[in-house]
């Protein structure tokens, strides 16, 4: 009779730690997830009649967002994290570049990670449940992340098109000039380090969708140095390698997060014009996010585009204002033919607004002055006339 008693209470005991297991496997991502992608506390913004008419005639588009590394069903709207479809669609955004994070050490900071620090994903992948293949190869992340955003599509298409070519980005034109709140998704990478050290994985990273990649992300890697690691080295060999074979397979070249010697490097080799997907101007707000004014002067030269990033570390503050009086400054230094947007909203940052309000850094824009005309090419025509002429012809 004991023994039986005693194993009734250890059954119950064992269902109660199976529950609170299970419960805590559940709620442990999202809580993380809510976390790291907070959204300030702020009032509604104010939004004039004429931006909000302005805005609805917009092409918007982004280059950075890292929604694809949390465990969000980007299909339904959430009140957490910064990107979803509802929310874009709500904001108007036509184009999206969706970033894959594979590495990030822990103590993450903006002036020096050591190449040995901890990387932080594995940790993250692990609490998300994600397949045990992403645990310890860095390309599986990239790619478990890319089937995320090409499930979209399949799940959704009246919604959402993955954009892969030239010939996709007409067809989405075509199709978004009746449906109006159709969102076209691109595949990138942050950092190379997706490449697990193996140059062959760049083809077949390009041969599942990717068409943007950046070479560092917070830590030096076989590429070269990190603008927030310890070496502040230019392109190795290897680097010099993987810049030859993204030119080869027309994929956009990705300067964010470089070290300065090889952003120099990297201009004196490419062919084509490069991306800073997220950043902003040191003659605006002086960061060790963000590299030097000359610098983005020789890439707007080469005909780059330099997407303004929704943070502080890059602009100062987080507010639409902060954000408009950086695309203004960049303007000022570059052209308005050169400037872009690049969120890095879901990037563990704290914006002051979600994609849903885009409409207020229109009015910003108007605020401050830009024409009709330069507010259409910074808020996405740019991003547009770019993939129009950079993205493979297949
Ligand atoms: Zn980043």
């Amino acid at each position: 009779m004991l023994i039986s008693i005693n194993r009734n209470k250890l059954y119950k005991k064992s269902i109660f730690v199976i529950i609170v297991l299970i419960s805590a496997l559940l709620l442990i991502p999202p809580m993380i997830d809510r976390n790291m992608n907070p959204v300030s506390d702020h009032a509604p913004y104010e939004v004039s009649d004429s931006a909000k008419a302005l805005h609805n005639t917009l092409i918007i588009g982004d280059w950075h967002a890292d929604s694809a590394l949390w465990n969000r069903d980007l299909k339904k709207i959430y009140d957490y994290g910064h990107v979803d479809i509802p929310r874009m669609q709500k904001g108007n955004v036509a184009l999206q570049m969706f970033t894959t994070v594979t590495k990030s050490p822990s103590g993450q900071n903006y002036e020096s990670n050591k190449t040995s620090t901890n990387d932080n994903i594995t940790a993250l992948a692990i609490a998300q449940r994600w397949p045990i293949k992403t645990w310890t190869s860095l390309f599986e992340r990239a790619m478990f992340q890319a089937d995320k955003i090409k499930n979209l599509e399949l799940d959704n298409p009246e919604n959402f098109m993955l954009i892969e070519s030239q010939q996709d980005l007409g067809i989405f034109l075509l199709k978004r000039s009746s449906n109006s709140t159709l969102v076209g998704g691109l595949l990138g990478t942050e950092g190379s380090h997706a490449l697990d050290g193996n140059l062959k994985n760049i083809k077949r990273l390009y041969r599942n969708g990717f068409r943007m990649m950046s070479l560092q992300h917070f830590f030096d890697n076989k590429l070269g140095g990190s603008l927030h690691g310890t070496s502040g080295d230019g392109l190795t060999e290897f680097g010099i390698e993987a810049i030859n074979e993204m030119m080869r397979l027309n994929i956009i070249i990705d300067v964010s997060h470089s070290s300065e010697n090889v952003v120099k490097d990297v201009l004196d080799i490419s062919t084509q014009p490069l991306v800073i997907s997220h950043t902003g101007f040191n003659g605006h707000c002086e960061s060790p996010r963000n590299i030097s004014d000359s610098l983005m002067v020789e890439i707007a030269k080469k005909g780059g585009l330099i997407a303004v990033g929704f943070w502080d570390a890059a602009v100062c503050d987080n507010t639409p204002r902060s954000v408009a009086e950086a695309i203004k400054f960049g303007i000022g230094l570059i052209g308005a033919d050169h400037v872009s947007l690049g969120s890095d909203f879901d990037g563990t940052i704290t914006p002051g607004f979600d994609i849903s309000e885009l409409e207020a850094i229109t009015h910003e824009l108007l605020e401050l002055g830009l024409s009709e005309t330069e507010i259409r090419k910074v808020m996405g025509g740019n991003m547009l006339s770019f993939l129009q002429d950079n993205l493979p012809i297949t």
